[in-house]
């Protein structure tokens, strides 16, 4: 089970409402789901009801290892919005996962971001708000 982090977001940063089931079991579970089809035994990323590799509509959401590899990164030192001031830096980072997805996350505890290499293996740690009721996905270096 990945680790939880509790913090104080300046949004609810949830995105498409096709994840809703990934965000509540984040929340509500702390497991990391994706959705996988059956029909050519892969996973796949954002959540549908039809697999984006082969067209199958037999697709499960399925556990993952929240593992994998950055593959790139970003760091926001100013404010675009009066609300993301006070968490500023903030780096996000798309991850390549282990199982073949590509998703992005918030890249916590990095120290100097122009140290922090693409390839470089991380694992999946949990961004929880209770205040807003959301847990979004974050990433460590391993
Ligand atoms: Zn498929």
């Amino acid at each position: 089970m990945a680790q939880v982090l509790k913090v104080n977001l300046p949004f609810d940063l949830r995105t498409s409402h096709d994840n809703d089931l990934f965000y509540k079991t984040a929340h509500e579970k702390q497991i990391f789901i994706l959705p996988y089809c059956n029909s050519c035994d892969q996973y796949f990323w954002p959540g549908a009801f039809i697999c984006q590799h082969c067209g199958s509509t037999d697709v499960e959401w399925k556990e993952a290892s929240g593992h994998g590899k950055i593959y790139s990164h970003v760091e926001g030192r100013f404010p675009f919005h009066k609300a993301i001031k006070e968490h500023l830096p903030i780096a996000i980072c798309s991850v390549t996962l282990d199982e073949g997805p590509r998703v992005f996350g918030r890249l916590v505890n990095y120290g100097d971001i122009e140290k922090v290499s693409c390839d470089a293996p991380v694992h999946l740690v949990w961004l929880q708000d209770d205040e807003k009721g959301c847990t979004i996905m974050g990433f460590e270096l391993d």
